[in-house]
């Protein structure tokens, strides 16, 4: 299970960018929902104990509330999915896992997303699998194994030449046992407009 308290390791790394000046457009998206946030107190988050000036300049970290809109973090079994192409589409937590809706894709259109995803689970992950129902929807670039607080790229990609809406679900097991839903939907048109 994941645990909201501060990791150390990342808030230097997060002081690190503060201090180096490395503005990043997450961490002002992010701070600015904590600027409307009850739970900000004192430039503090007191869900976590996080400095959030240092908390929101570090990728992996995510809000224990899932206010933010770039990452959200699955209380039950400690996964964390930041949302690398927010261009793409938006993100979102659901009972079982993620949701990620595209904006309007139109025929032969690039639909490949990446996501980083952190195990941060109190298990290793081993034989890790990601995948769809049927082949119009490949994830690739998952490692076999991922080591509890250790986190990865990899790509899911939508076969955009399939016109129409689509609902597809790519189901994450590790060990054969099933981690998390990822879903992605969204609705592809052809270059005339049409359906
Ligand atoms: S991290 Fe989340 S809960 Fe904490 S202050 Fe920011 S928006 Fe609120």
């Amino acid at each position: 299970m994941s645990n909201k308290k501060i990791r150390p390791s990342r808030i230097i790394d997060g002081w690190t960018k503060v201090i180096k000046g490395e503005e990043q457009e997450f961490s002002a998206n992010r701070m600015s929902v904590c600027d409307t946030c009850p739970s900000k107190k004192v430039g503090m988050c007191i869900e976590c104990g996080c400095p959030l000036m240092a908390k929101t300049k570090v990728i992996e970290e995510y809000c224990p509330l899932n206010k933010w809109s770039d990452v959200k973090h699955f209380e039950e079994e400690g996964i964390t999915l930041v949302n690398l192409s927010t261009d793409k589409g938006v993100l979102s937590i659901s009972k079982d896992g993620f949701q990620f809706v595209y904006h309007p894709l139109v025929e032969d259109d690039d639909s490949l997303l990446t996501f980083k995803i952190v195990n941060e689970s109190d298990k290793k992950w081993e034989k890790i699998s990601l995948k769809a129902t049927c082949s119009c929807t490949l994830a690739e670039g998952l490692p076999s194994k991922l080591k509890n607080e250790d986190d990865t790229d990899f790509t899911v990609k939508y076969d955009t030449t399939i016109i129409g809406a689509f609902h597809k679900s790519l189901k994450l097991r590790s060990n054969g046992e099933l981690l998390c839903l990822i879903r992605i939907s969204g609705v592809v048109k052809r270059k005339d407009g049409k359906l």
